[in-house]
């Protein structure tokens, strides 16, 4: 190694000792541009943290103004590190009792069970959404939210943020709406139940319009009800005002619980004269006229008309029926029943108009109902001018045996044929009767005692000659007991009369038949 020379050192060090001030002179030339550097530095961070404090000022007015509800949670445990003014008002609890806590923890949510396991979903999916959520207030009023929460990062640890919006008058507005479309269905599906029903009413009127007899009208109805009110048992029951009792006439559905016959008293309705309704059978008076007490409840509807009684309409109510559709059923079996009994009182009276008919459809002749209208005229008028009045009872003899021998049409032709002769054989004043059966009445007025039974006598003598063809043979012949009772002497009445007319013809048969006997007078033979 060469040896340098202290002057060579020297000037070696003289070299870096110039080299090593310029450096500092350079040094010293760029020490102002980094101190300005630092400044720069400073004043961007306190502008950073300047719009930091603004953004968290920001963010906590939102948080404390917000109008939804905001919590917030440790994403890890799932405690409540903060929760909103607006939630606290929604919800009743205090600020202090959500702190700290965990959702489930506080009363919110009904399903404990749910709620854990859906704080597991949202660390899984760091994202859930409810559209609607029911949640229970501190004074257990319940609100509909919508909840959506979600997880972020804060500071390197994860934050659950939950917004919660009172959705319950949306939820309201709903369910009104829906509401009102269920109530505008079930609407329409009672009109078309109405328009249903009054078909049916109409055709069962139809029916019952052509019904002849009361028989008939009861299957219509039997047959109507049961299709008016289906699953609902019932019956029909009718009045027997002679005897006193109600009998039941029709009946209809699974069950019909209404005895066959029973007394007035046995029905609330038919005792306080207006339709009687049981809704609760343990609250209510129930009716006598059941098999066994009912199970449901009922309604009973008595059946009159213009004063008159003419039965019952009892029938099953269904059970769980509300307030609106119980009044429509009654209405329902009120409009029913008003058809009911205007068909039977209709029936009833062309029963009685037919009764009341003048004439006896198979011989021609009068029927007793004229006679009775009749008969006291004639008297009245022979008491005012004094002239007597003969009433003659015929009866034929041995009828039945007729009837039992050659049938009942045989006997048919003999009554027409002493109908034609005794039609035959009276006078215009005279008065020719078929009293019922094979008995027969003659009123003659202006005609003495001998002279009626003489007429009788003829008439007897015709009856016996008379003969009606059957098949091949010729029936007969037949003879007649007869009955005489004249005014004043055997009675002055219609009754007194026909009693006595009637009193002397036995006496014709006790004494034999084929005769003639005046009242209080002895026999006459007619042979
Ligand atoms: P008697 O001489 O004692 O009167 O005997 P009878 O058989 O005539 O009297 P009874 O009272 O026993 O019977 C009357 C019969 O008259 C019985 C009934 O069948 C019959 N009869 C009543 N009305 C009719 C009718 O419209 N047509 C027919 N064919 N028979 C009738
Ligand atoms: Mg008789
Ligand atoms: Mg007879």
């Amino acid at each position: 190694m060469s040896k340098k020379t202290r002057t060579e050192l020297n000037a070696e060090n003289a070299e870096l000792r110039a080299q090593l001030s310029k450096v500092n002179a350079l040094l010293s030339q760029r020490a102002p541009q980094r101190d300005m550097l630092s400044e720069d530095n400073q004043a961007e961070r306190k502008r950073a943290e300047e719009s930091l404090r603004e953004s968290e000022t920001r963010y906590r007015r939102l948080f404390e103004t917000a109008k939804d509800g905001i919590l917030l949670l440790d994403a890890d445990t799932g405690q409540i590190t903060s929760v909103n003014p607006f939630l606290i008002e929604l919800l009743g609890y205090s600020r202090e009792e959500f702190l700290g806590k965990r959702l489930w923890e506080i009363g919110l949510f009904k399903d404990t069970a749910a709620s854990q396991s859906a704080f597991r979903e949202l660390q899984q999916k760091h994202y859930i959404r409810y559209e609607e959520l029911p949640l229970e207030t501190r004074h257990g009023a319940r609100v509909e939210v919508e909840f959506v929460s979600n997880i972020y990062r804060v500071n390197g640890s994860n934050v659950i943020q939950c917004n919660i919006r009172d959705i319950s008058e949306r939820v309201q507005a709903r369910d009104q709406l829906r509401r009102a479309n269920e109530d505008l269905s079930a609407l329409v599906v009672e009109l078309q139940k109405h328009d249903h029903d009054m078909r049916l009413i109409n055709r069962m009127h139809d029916l019952l319009q052509i019904c002849k007899t009361q028989a008939e009208a009861y299957q219509v109805i039997a047959l109507a009800a049961g299709e008016l009110f289906v699953g609902q048992s019932g019956g029909l029951a009718i009045w027997h005002a002679s005897g006193h009792y109600l009998e039941t006439v029709a009946r209809w559905g699974r069950e019909p619980l209404l005895e066959s016959i029973f007394p007035l008293d046995d029905c609330w309705a038919m005792r306080r004269g207006q339709m009687h309704e049981v809704v609760d059978v343990h609250a209510n008076v129930i009716c006598r006229h059941f098999v066994r007490p009912p199970e449901s409840g009922y309604l009973c509807l008595p059946l009159v008309v213009q004063g008159e009684t003419l039965g019952l309409f009892y029938l099953e109510t269904p059970i769980g029926m509300s307030d609106a559709r119980m009044t429509r059923h009654g209405q329902l079996v009120v409009t029913v029943g008003e058809g009911i009994k205007l068909a039977l009182s209709n029936l009833k009276l062309r029963e009685r108009m037919h009764e009341q008919a003048n004439q006896d459809h198979l011989t021609g002749l009068f029927n007793r109902r004229y006679l009775y209208d009749t008969l006291p005229r004639e008297l009245h008028r022979a008491l005012r001018h004094n002239t007597p009045v003969s009433v003659a009872m015929l009866d034929i003899d041995h009828f039945k045996q007729v009837n039992d021998t050659f049938g009942h049409d045989a006997g048919d032709r003999f009554l027409v044929e002493l109908g034609r002769m005794l039609n035959a054989n009276v006078r215009k004043s005279d008065l020719a009767c078929r009293y019922g059966g094979e008995e027969f009445v003659l009123v003659l007025p202006d005609s003495s005692i001998e002279d009626s039974r003489r007429h009788l006598e003829q008439i007897c003598n015709h009856f016996r000659e008379l003969q009606v063809q059957h098949g091949e043979d010729l029936l007969g012949p037949l003879t007649l007991s007869v009955g005489i009772a004249q005014t004043p002497e055997h009675g002055v009445t219609a009754d007194e009369l026909l009693r006595a007319a009637d009193e002397a013809m036995y006496a014709a048969k006790q004494s034999g038949r084929d005769g003639i006997v005046v009242f209080n007078d002895h026999v006459h033979r007619t042979g």
